[in-house]
């Protein structure tokens, strides 16, 4: 199927997302803020494309609503050519078995009531109820095992894993009705440094093993340099610029992107200069 999989996985057209304020203005009529305005892009399967932009800029809110877990003013998501908006109910229902997503804050996102195993196997519920307990059992140890836990790990509460862990299990949780694209809004921003490397190294293994395709948002520059194929740089609800990463920060075209670069913090000023003479910009992973 050739003809499929040329065209991207992922299209976003023209999106625009408002909240409504509580405060009237000063004429009685409510406020709203312009969270997302206008943005468009498109991903390739199989790739990695950033979303990178200081916080507040509309991120997350981009994120949620090309989950379709929020409804814009106006534009479209296609995902695999089905506009998200346009579909009935129990078709979107099915075409959400396509794309999963990965949040922040690993301690708030997984429900402390329930074992790993109902944890990871809840969205089969929905979308493959015909399983019965020894298949998902089995499911759930396998999709444990490729995320680097162990599959008695099961039988446990969240709250037993460390931070690194609990985000290694909402990844489970994504993958599990083997979707083809993830949406990971800063997955790794609540970890310690350290253990950003292990997760990064773990979503990038993922993505080559089972040729997944990630939508990764994050305010980290050098996150995104690290992770992903093409990047957007976002400001104030807009892409200000976008296009292939190492391009991207290696000549940045945008007076925005190049202060992002610049405003990169590095612990040894030495080597910032001699990456900044080299034309690159400064920072690792982290
Ligand atoms: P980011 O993820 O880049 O930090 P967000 O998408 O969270 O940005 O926020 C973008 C803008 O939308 C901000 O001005 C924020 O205050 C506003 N915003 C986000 N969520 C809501 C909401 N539920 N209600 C009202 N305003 C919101
Ligand atoms: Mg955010």
């Amino acid at each position: 199927m050739t003809g499929a999989d040329s065209k991207p996985l992922l299209q976003v057209e023209d999106l625009v997302r408002d909240y409504r304020l509580p405060r009237k203005s000063l004429f009685g009529r409510p406020e709203s803020v312009r969270a997302v305005n206008g943005v468009s892009f498109s991903v390739d399967r199989g790739k990695s494309f950033g979303i990178v932009g200081e916080s507040g800029c509309g991120k997350s809110t981009l994120a949620r609503t090309v989950m379709g877990l929020e409804t814009p003013v106006s534009g479209r998501v296609l995902l695999d050519g089905q506009d998200l908006f346009a579909l009935p109910a129990l078709a979107l229902r099915r075409l959400r078995q396509k794309f999963q997503m990965v949040f922040q804050d690993p301690y708030g996102s997984l429900d402390p009531r329930f074992k790993v195993e109902r944890v990871i196997a809840e969205p089969l519920e929905v979308l493959l109820p015909g399983l019965n307990r020894r298949e998902r059992r089995e499911r759930v140890g396998e999709t444990l095992d490729s995320v680097g836990l162990k599959p008695v790990d099961a039988d446990r509460y969240p709250h037993e894993f460390s931070g690194g862990q609990r985000q290694r299990i909402a990844i489970a949780r994504a993958l599990i009705t083997e979707p083809e694209l993830i949406v990971a809004d800063e997955p790794v921003s609540a970890l310690d440094v350290s253990v950003q490397a292990q997760v990064l190294n773990l979503i990038m293994e993922l993505q080559e093993r089972r040729g997944l395709t990630f939508l990764f948002i994050s305010h980290d520059l050098s996150v995104v340099r690290h992770i992903t194929d093409e990047v957007a740089v976002m400001y104030a609800g807009e892409i200000v610029e976008t296009g292939p990463t190492h391009k991207v920060f290696a000549d940045p075209q945008h007076s925005y992107t190049r202060s992002l670069i610049d405003a990169v913090p590095h612990p040894d000023p030495r080597r910032s200069r001699r990456l900044r003479r080299a034309s690159q910009p400064a920072g690792g992973i982290g």
